[in-house]
């Protein structure tokens, strides 16, 4: 069987992926030069600079910075503590999207996972009470997204939300509970404070909990960053690689997302390098505000409808670690144009592995919802150990691994290649009815959250 990307593709990729491997340096820059980095506030605009320099640097010549109006919610202050019976701090994170001023205190009440049966099983004990529930759900189950957790809440009267982390370390976890401002407070606090809250509440002490906070939701301008190598035989049709630019406000952004920046910045520098164009557009993609609801994803969707059928594959990286196969939700029979990729790139750790179980919260979700072939890599955790650190003060420059970038980056240019230069695009776009059913077998018909 032929090759899906010819040799001579296949060499100038793998040169520039591991000769010249200039997205680590990118990323460094970003990380250190910028630093955290939040749509539509001034950040998220050095950023957005950041983007458009290091797609030039890459040689590719047509960019464009596409706006959108988000809102911007900016962390003030914040007390969590213990009071009464064992008072002491709390460290913690506040929600984003938390609420702009509050100062509460109520009885601290374990609600194991924070899932709906775990109220059933608590009545009326949750209604004003401090909720203190893990991040995780029971083994072999679905983990739902903390914002379903404090719609929860919410529904069962809860007064404050503290959400332990589940990554030892005493590193508290942000991130996004609610679409705009909160009803209630919530706050991320690190599984060793949260384990002594459990402890004591076994040994039957009553200790209250308090969050006070001050937070600000404003609202400004972000822009999707797009960058083309246009196709020489269909350039309406597209292949599209992307991940999105912003990050939590209180580390580097390095692992969530710089990392998935890093790789498409060094697909798209190879791709540059290989001498020739290919069939099709192959469009770079940066988005904005994912943290904050998938904000730039769902922006291009909505407002390139006509366009989504010309959409041949979309590729998201997002904390992708060591490529091991392909995952391409609601696609259950892999092309043997990927049986074709997985076996050309072995080398680099490629596998025919084939996951199709359709999951959300990334910005493939507003194409894959709209029926649009999600073509992404399966990946596994690398030495760095990023996912530990995620959403928290630890998510820095040194956490990422270069090797597994490199190797990221190259099976994404195969991939890219192998979709936009084919003669016949392998997936089509699913009806209605097709991405009803895929959300259905995932078991995720409510977890959808708009
Ligand atoms: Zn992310």
């Amino acid at each position: 069987m032929q090759r899906p990307v010819p040799s001579e593709v296949a060499d100038r990729i793998l040169a520039r992926c591991f000769g010249e491997p200039i997205a680590y340096r990118e990323l460094r820059e970003l990380c250190d030069h910028v630093g955290g980095r939040t749509s539509g506030a001034e950040s998220g605009a050095q950023a957005e600079a950041w983007a458009l320099r290091a797609f030039a640097r890459c040689g590719i010549e047509q960019t464009l910075a596409d706006p959108l109006t988000v809102p911007v919610w900016k962390r003030g202050s914040l007390t969590v503590e213990v009071q009464g019976v064992g008072a002491a701090p709390i460290a913690a994170l506040a929600h984003g999207f938390a609420p702009e001023a509050c100062d509460i205190a109520a009885p601290i009440l374990d609600v194991g996972y924070g899932l709906p049966a775990d109220y059933a099983r608590l009545g009326d004990l949750a209604r004003g009470a401090m909720a203190l529930c893990s991040e995780a759900a029971p083994e072999g189950q679905r983990a739902p997204h903390r914002t379903e957790k404090l719609a929860w809440a919410v529904d069962h009267g809860v007064a404050g939300l503290m959400i332990m982390g589940s990554a030892p370390g005493c590193l508290p976890r942000t991130g996004v509970c609610h679409r705009s401002g909160s009803p209630i407070p919530s706050v991320g606090i690190t599984r060793e404070d949260g384990e002594r809250l459990r402890r004591m509440l076994e040994d039957g002490l009553r200790p209250t909990g308090r969050i006070a906070m001050t937070n600000t939701i404003t609202e400004g301008t972000a822009h999707n960053i797009l960058a083309d190598i246009p196709g020489c035989d269909e350039p309406s049709e597209i292949v599209l690689a992307g991940g999105h630019l912003d990050s939590w406000d209180v580390s580097q952004g390095a692992t969530d997302n710089g990392l998935g920046c890093a790789i498409v910045l060094q697909a798209a520098h190879a791709l540059c390098g290989v001498g020739r164009r290919p069939r099709r557009t192959i469009r770079f993609a940066l988005w904005a505000a994912e943290e904050t609801g998938l904000r730039g994803s769902r922006a291009y969707v909505a407002a390139r409808r006509d366009e989504l059928d010309s959409i041949v594959g979309v590729m998201n990286f997002d904390m992708t670690g060591d490529p091991y196969g392909y995952w391409t939700p609601g696609r259950p029979e892999p092309p043997e144009m990927l049986h074709g990729l997985a076996r050309q790139l072995a080398p680099l750790g490629m596998r025919e592995e084939f996951g199709h179980t359709a999951g959300l919260h990334s910005d493939h979700q507003p194409f894959m919802l709209a029926g649009v072939p999600v073509v992404c890599l399966s990946a596994r955790g690398t030495e760095g150990g990023g996912g530990a650190y995620y959403h928290s003060v630890g998510d820095t420059f040194e956490k990422v691994s270069q090797p597994a970038l490199c190797r990221a980056a190259a099976v994404a240019a195969h991939t890219l290649w192998a979709l936009a230069d084919c003669e016949q695009p392998p997936y089509r776009r699913m009806s209605d009815a097709e991405v009803t059913s895929m959300i259905e077998a995932a078991g995720l018909k409510d977890a959808i959250i708009d």
